[in-house]
């Protein structure tokens, strides 16, 4: 019996993989991204609903966050489309909001509801820096790396159930799974980690998606080596994974003379 539930589970873990356009990976994807987007809009607004939200035309804050956001989707809206690669963004309807609280955080699930946390803007400082970490939140959303860790828990803890079976028969566990999933809520310690893998897709294809908006992404580096000494509370999903901030520094490098050339050609 064990033997057949495993074949199963290779089965749907073989036939369930599909190619990122965006970063040319092979990824486990069980899930409709339609429907993670379904779940994410409900979910985003009960988050807003239940945190400060404060408005652009009374908040300094605010108003830079939305800056930011229309400048970056504008410009991978514009750039996606040139390159033939729309679907990316199907389905994606921004939304960006700033919430006052003290930890330093932002995220992006599905289809492209945007929190950034009031606590981030004191250690980003300027726009660039704050393009930096939007743009890493918004990859990680268009390289559909919700969608992966959700098909893989859906592998490993619900024996590869479809997520509307999921949705209905363990309602309860699902929505804990997408809230962890996403490092939603006040129990951002007990987010799942990204992979490192996908924490360094994040990384470059942010630092690409803040210089084709315009933002020098050289900003980056300051803006790590000031992360690395911030403190606080549980850590924001941005330092999960990252094994080293030496290593991410090295990456970021390594990345720089392909931002540049978005960059340039936006300036
Ligand atoms: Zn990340």
């Amino acid at each position: 019996m064990k033997k057949i539930i495993y074949l199963l589970l290779t089965f749907v873990i073989l036939t369930g993989c599909a190619l990122n356009i965006l970063t040319g990976r092979k990824q486990l994807s069980l899930v409709q991204e339609s429907e993670l987007q379904l779940m994410a809009k409900s979910e985003y607004n009960t988050f807003l609903s239940e945190n400060k939200v404060l408005s652009s035309g009374s908040s300094r804050e605010a108003a830079s966050v939305d800056r930011v956001g229309a400048r970056i989707s504008k410009a991978i809206t514009k750039y996606f489309a040139t390159q033939g690669q729309e679907s990316l963004l199907e389905g994606y309807k921004w939304e960006f909001n700033t919430v006052e609280s003290k930890d330093i955080n932002a995220w992006c699930m599905p289809g492209g509801k945007v929190v950034v946390y009031t606590g981030l803007l004191p250690v980003t400082k300027n726009e660039a820096a704050l393009a930096v970490v939007m743009g890493h939140e918004i990859a990680h959303s268009v390289a559909k790396h919700g969608n992966e860790r959700m098909s893989q828990a859906l592998v490993q803890q619900m024996g590869g159930m479809a997520l509307s079976v999921a949705l209905a028969q363990k309602p309860q566990e699902t929505q804990d799974l997408f809230m962890m999933t996403y490092g939603i809520g006040s129990e951002v310690g007990a987010m799942l980690p990204w992979s490192r893998q996908q924490e360094t897709e994040a990384d470059q294809y942010g630092l690409i998606f803040s210089a084709l908006a315009g933002y020098d992404p050289r900003e980056a580096i300051a803006f790590w080596q000031r992360m690395s000494t911030a403190g606080g509370g549980s850590p924001p999903e941005f330092l999960s994974t990252h094994p080293s901030d030496e290593t991410r520094l090295k990456k970021l490098e390594k990345f720089m003379p392909e931002a540049m050339k978005y960059y340039n050609a936006a300036n």
